[in-house]
């Protein structure tokens, strides 16, 4: 059989070393400290589309694969662990201004427009020419532009199919069926069967009397909606205590080892079940007397090196901290903190929906959990750093409150920072190193939708073959030009729309 060695237990890293196993691997996962890096800090939303932006299209498309694997691995996993995962099945964008209700508009007309593998057809026939040239006016005298895509983007006239919820925009223009709440019916337990309904858009724009119907705790002030109804979102904690559970039951090995690139004084040395020392190490005094036993017994917890671990192949998913275990991978800690709410008796119902916005130019999400809301989240290029700021904090409240104002009766639970895994190009790194390390790192802000989509990619390349969807995201992009080197790639700007 052969043997696999992940190194890092995050989302990424445990759901790789679960998926191999399952499929024949042997698998011994070195992480001294389990499910305690970004994965355990994040909100948990899966939101590829309502962060979509024009000209992204890499990023979208690695999304969306990732989101239409999500209901069938969240099965898999809840079946195998009977742990629950998901927290909310929709995803509601708000504007509270005209600049920001114009994006909205450009994010529904691109996405809309897009072809997603994975995802049925949106809506995607003309729009009547008065809704394209004038654009559509919403209740209250509120309009959203359109923009050029809407021509081909936005709205269908067939008349026909269900009545249309109050306030859709398109579901107005178009005869589609509104929200689509009904549409794909929760399972059981209410995590969505399956990713999307054929021949309905899969953004839809709401006006003021669809977002009040849709939260009816959001403020006045919000005056436009975005409604992916096929984004849902899990609890990260829950998925960090899934996956751990069933490594363990696939027959991962754990160890808590640190892993490092070179050694250093104190290491120990796995390879053949003996210490070894490198002449450069040698010379530089290092101590490998306290190595292992040639039986492997008796290791002195330390740091092992990465090229000496002597597993057939190696899988690299250190997250913020992959690029000291493979210098030059160009991957960076982004900062960012989030806060953990609880409803109290008192205090209004928490959203039904995951809720994104924009206050003050910061974006903002709440992300509803069985007993509160995650409120997310701050974006720093910090380095290593995860203390939670009072600024950081006081943003945070203040900007959510323009949003939910019944959130001042929650009480304050936890506030924390993490590393993000930030890549140049918001795409993840995934894909073979050498002839034996597999990258699996970089996700950014969108690790936790990345989880399925990694995984397959990463046990069809220990397979031997490339899965499509994630071509993309192969490091070797990097490096192929010859002129430029992985650190010199500039850091792609986070867009408007860009959360968490
Ligand atoms: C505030 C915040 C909010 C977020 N919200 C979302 C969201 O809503 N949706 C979403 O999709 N994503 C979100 N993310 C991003 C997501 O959390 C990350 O992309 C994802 O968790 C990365 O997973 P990972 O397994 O690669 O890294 P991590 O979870 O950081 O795990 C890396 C692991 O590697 C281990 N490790 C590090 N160095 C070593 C070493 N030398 N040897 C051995 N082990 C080592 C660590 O102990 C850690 O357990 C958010 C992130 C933050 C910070």
């Amino acid at each position: 059989m052969r043997t696999l060695a992940v190194v890092g237990g995050g989302v990424i890293g445990l759901s790789i070393a679960w998926r191999a196993a399952e499929s024949g691997w042997t698998v011994t996962l070195f992480d001294p400290a389990i499910g305690a890096g970004a994965s355990w800090v994040a909100g948990g939303m899966l939101a590829p589309l309502s962060e979509g932006w024009p000209g992204e299209d890499a990023a979208l498309e690695f999304g969306a694969a990732s989101l239409a694997r999500w209901p069938a691995f969240a099965a898999r996993l809840t079946a195998v662990t009977g742990i629950e995962l998901f927290t909310a099945r929709e995803t509601l964008t708000v504007a509270l201004d005209s600049a920001d209700a114009a994006d909205l508009r450009t994010v529904a007309d691109w996405v809309n427009a897009h072809e997603l593998p994975g995802f049925p057809d949106a809506t995607v026939a003309a729009a009547p020419d008065s809704a394209v040239t004038e654009g559509v006016s919403l209740s209250g005298g509120d309009v959203i532009p359109s923009s050029p895509a809407a021509a081909t983007a936005s709205a269908a006239t067939s008349g026909t199919g269900p009545r249309p919820a109050p306030g859709a925009i398109s579901a107005a223009t178009t005869g589609q069926p509104g929200p689509s709440a009904e549409a794909n019916p929760p399972t059981r337990d209410g995590a969505p069967a399956a990713i999307g309904t054929p021949g309905t858009e899969r953004l839809r724009l709401l006006d003021r009397a669809g977002i009040r119907a849709a939260e009816p705790g959001l403020g006045r002030t919000v005056r436009a909606g975005l409604l992916a109804a096929d984004e849902p979102a899990v609890d990260n904690r829950a998925l960090v205590a899934a996956l751990r559970s069933a490594c363990a039951r696939a027959g991962v090995e754990f160890r808590t080892e640190r892993i490092v690139a070179e050694p250093v004084a104190g290491d120990v040395n796995l390879a053949g079940g003996r210490a070894t020392a490198t002449a450069e190490n040698s010379a530089r005094g290092v101590d490998f007397a306290r190595g292992p036993d040639a039986a492997g017994a008796g290791v002195t917890p330390g740091a092992l090196v990465l090229r000496e671990l002597p597993h057939d192949r190696i899988v690299l998913a250190a997250g913020a901290a992959s690029a000291d275990l493979w210098p030059g991978l160009p991957v960076r800690p982004v900062k960012g903190e989030i806060l953990r709410l609880r409803r109290r008796p008192s205090a209004p119902p928490q959203p039904r929906h995951v809720i994104r916005a924009r206050v003050h130019g910061r974006p903002i999400y709440l992300v509803p959990r069985g007993d509160g809301i995650v409120l997310g989240a701050t974006q720093y290029e910090a380095g290593f750093d995860t203390a939670v700021t009072v600024a950081g904090v006081r943003d945070l409240i203040t900007d959510a409150e323009a949003i939910f104002p019944g959130i001042g009766e929650y009480e304050f639970a936890e506030a924390t920072a993490g590393s993000r895994p930030g890549s140049p190009d918001n795409l993840p790194l995934i894909g073979y190193l050498d002839e034996r390390v597999i990258a699996a790192t970089g996700h950014g802000r969108n690790g936790i939708l990345g989880v399925p989509v990694t995984a397959d990619a990463v046990v069809e390349l220990l397979a031997g073959s490339v899965l499509p969807a994630a071509r993309a995201a192969d490091p070797g992009r990097f490096t192929r030009s010859g002129t430029q080197s992985p650190r010199s790639v500039p850091s792609a700007p986070i867009h408007p729309g860009g959360t968490r």
